[in-house]
């Protein structure tokens, strides 16, 4: 198994994969070499594991020997190459294609791969640009803010904070504003992910080299530091985190985080720490609304010279809401398929080659009231059965409101169905509550907007979990 592999095998396999991208175009790779996975490697044998029998003869004619020669002329000893199927391969794409995603948190095995080589051009994905990257409302702020540093450093926004849920584009930004400087400057640029930088200190610790740490750090002009929710509860790293950001800070330096949730919602961190993180620019990236959706679909489908119909374009916007990677993954699948069997792709075809994408990535069907009633309950601390129940107070009237706005858009429940929910009550009911709480998202005087954002990432991470 991939985990259990060791590092020079993974570097060994990682480097033969850039090798094999830099002999053809970006579909050829992805079709192939994203759908397969290493699963072991030693004396002079590896095994790849691939989706199937189809895949594997395909695979077998066209690339084993190419293979096999990239790697033996990387490694300089010979490798043989034999496939086995594994219907879950794809599953692990992620993980196969630690040269297309160098942003991921990386599997235990590789994490020493890179840190060995801290130089930026090797940590920061090309393919991450402000170009490549596709802005609709929900990422507009970002976007700009991004680009805004990236022309001028250190004095903008400083520090920056950009979070929001899994795979809506943060570490595409955060290395976008890399990619701009290493171009167009001659700044020293840091790209770490907090999972790195955490293991860094460590090893220096380990190996008494607390000042080159230190140095490494504090020597850089614009510091790029990628899932700071990974900080909870490490309180050395967090002191040492504490340190380099005042010694950058203080001497103007940029510095950009990413996380997966606004500052205040971040636990286990200390206060000291958080009022830094917090002293800057904070802005959250939403999931993109229907037209976004396709707009990103159509430009990931461009980048990848790959046609497609409208009606299946739109199935897969329609059905993927809240996760551009998941949105990415559909049109990698479909145009993996397309290939292998040389024909354009049905509306039926689609349908039944991304059931478990969609499947999985699902979330506004899976949401229940239920749900959504109890996360809004434990938000605002009270119970389930005061939100449902008739009370008055101020203090349930609110949370109620919210609930009930949240029960409307985020299920397809009908104004009645929400009212006999909420203990009997009409569902004219519903409809007020409903304004009132659009109006208060549109009142600059009420952090209205901010709170449904939360709570409605919560519940649907909660949904997921069911
Ligand atoms: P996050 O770090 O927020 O989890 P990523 O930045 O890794 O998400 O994005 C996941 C994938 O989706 C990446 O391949 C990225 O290029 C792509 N992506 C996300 N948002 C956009 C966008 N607005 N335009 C183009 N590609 C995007
Ligand atoms: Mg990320």
């Amino acid at each position: 198994m991939a985990e259990e592999l060791n590092q020079n095998m993974t570097d060994l396999w990682v480097r033969t994969l850039a090798r094999i991208r830099e002999e053809m175009s970006e579909s050829e790779y992805s079709a192939w070499f994203s759908r397969l996975r290493f699963a072991d490697g030693k004396n002079g044998k590896v095994v790849l594991y691939v989706p199937s029998a189809f895949f594997r003869d395909g695979f077998e004619s066209k690339y084993r020997t190419r293979v096999e020669k990239a790697m033996s002329s990387v490694s300089g000893s010979p490798w043989t190459v034999s496939l086995e199927i594994k219907r879950d391969a794809e599953k692990q794409i992620q993980q196969a294609t630690v040269i297309e995603k160098p942003q991921e948190r990386p599997p235990v095995n590789q994490k020493s791969v890179r840190e060995k080589k801290s130089n930026v051009e090797y940590m920061l994905n090309p393919a991450y640009t402000f170009n490549s990257f596709v802005p609709g409302e929900n990422s507009n702020f970002a976007y700009s803010a991004a680009m805004a540093i990236a022309k001028n450093p250190g004095s903008v926004y400083n520090p920056c904070l950009i979070y929001g849920g899994v795979g809506l584009g943060k570490t595409h930004l955060l290395q976008s504003i890399g990619n701009y400087l290493q171009q167009n400057s001659d700044l020293k640029i840091m790209y770490v992910t907090t999972e790195n930088f955490t293991n860094d200190f460590i090893q220096s610790i380990n190996l008494k080299t607390q000042n080159q740490f230190q140095k490494k750090y504090r020597k850089v002009a614009v510091l790029l530091m990628d899932d700071i929710q990974f900080l909870q509860k490490k309180e050395g790293i967090q002191n040492e985190l504490f340190n380099t950001f005042n010694d950058l800070y203080d001497t103007g330096r940029q510095i950009v985080f990413t996380s997966d949730r606004p500052v205040e919602e971040l636990r286990d961190i200390s206060d000291r720490l958080r009022s830094r993180f917090a002293r800057g620019l904070s802005i959250d990236i939403q999931p993109p609304d229907f037209e976004t959706r396709i707009a990103i679909l159509r430009t990931k489908c461009n980048e990848k010279g790959f046609t497609i119909s409208n009606d299946v374009l739109d199935y897969i916007a329609q059905n993927i809401s809240s996760n551009v990677r998941a949105l990415e993954s559909c049109i990698t699948k479909l145009m993996a398929y397309s290939q292998l069997l040389n024909k354009d792709i049905s509306l039926e075809t689609a349908k039944e080659q991304l059931k478990q994408i969609i499947s999985s990535n699902n979330d506004t069907s899976s949401v229940s009231l239920d749900q959504i009633i109890k996360s809004v309950a434990a938000y605002y601390n009270i119970s389930p059965y005061d939100i449902k129940g008739k009370s008055r107070g101020q203090s349930i009237i609110i949370p109620r409101q919210v609930a009930m706005y949240l029960c409307r858009t985020m299920t397809d429940y009908s104004t009645n169905e929400i009212a006999s929910e909420f203990g009997g009550k009409n569902h004219t009911t519903v409809i007020y509550n409903v304004q009132k709480v659009q109006s208060m998202m549109k009142s600059e005087s009420s952090d209205m907007a901010n709170t449904i954002t939360r709570l409605s990432n919560q519940i649907k991470q909660e949904s997921r979990k069911n």
